[in-house]
């Protein structure tokens, strides 16, 4: 299964992903991770992206594209994944297509994770992550809205909403129920 998670920052996205990676049994790849890793290495990578993720900008898409690219040809990922953070924009979404169109292949379904602003700056407040202060998360709310929100339309074809409201066991049970109804649909 080829799955792309969107969400404003704060849905549960990494959290559903790592829950749902293990039941579905394919990859979690979460651009946000790479980039913190990259960070804590001290790579040129992480030099270079370390800015943007101090303000909640984007990190721009020749770096972030080469990142993704490299990820999708390793080994694990050749028959399904978990995306996690990409394509955050509608051009990251026209590069994976090229992607994975090269390898043959297709996303089958982008799941979004729905939540209210208050819910999700509630949770971010509690989580404390370097890029979770108010200023910070404002900022990625607003990149989430112009340029993350349209990406929804982009993939209105193979788009299923979550409702990412409530205890994380519910909101995966939903994810995986709606996954089945999309496949059984696609036939
Ligand atoms: P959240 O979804 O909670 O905002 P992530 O861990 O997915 O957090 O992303 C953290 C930061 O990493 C973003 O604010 C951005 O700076 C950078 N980032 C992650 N994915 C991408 C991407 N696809 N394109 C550009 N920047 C990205």
């Amino acid at each position: 299964m080829r799955l792309v998670l969107i969400g404003p920052p704060g849905a549960g996205k990494g959290t559903q992903a790592a829950v749902l990676s293990e039941r579905l049994g394919v990859p979690h790849i979460s651009t946000g991770d790479l980039f913190r890793e990259h960070v804590t290495r001290r790579t040129p990578l992480g030099r270079e992206a370390r800015r943007y993720l101090d303000t909640g900008e984007l990190v721009p898409d020749h770096v972030t594209s080469g990142m993704v690219r490299e990820r999708l040809a390793q080994p694990d990922a050749r028959h399904g994944f978990l995306l996690d953070g990409f394509p955050r924009t509608v051009p990251q979404a026209r590069e994976l297509a090229t992607v994975l169109g090269a390898a043959g292949c297709a996303l089958d379904a982008v799941l979004e994770f729905a939540a209210p602003d208050e819910v999700v700056v509630a949770r971010l407040s509690d989580r404390g992550r370097p890029d979770d202060t108010e200023d910070v998360i404002r900022n990625r709310l607003r990149v989430y809205q112009r340029l993350t929100a349209p990406l929804l339309a982009h993939y209105a074809g193979i788009l299923l909403t979550v409702d990412a409201v409530g205890p994380v066991e519910e909101v995966t049970e939903r994810a995986l129920d709606g996954l089945s109804d999309l496949q059984r649909r696609a036939g």
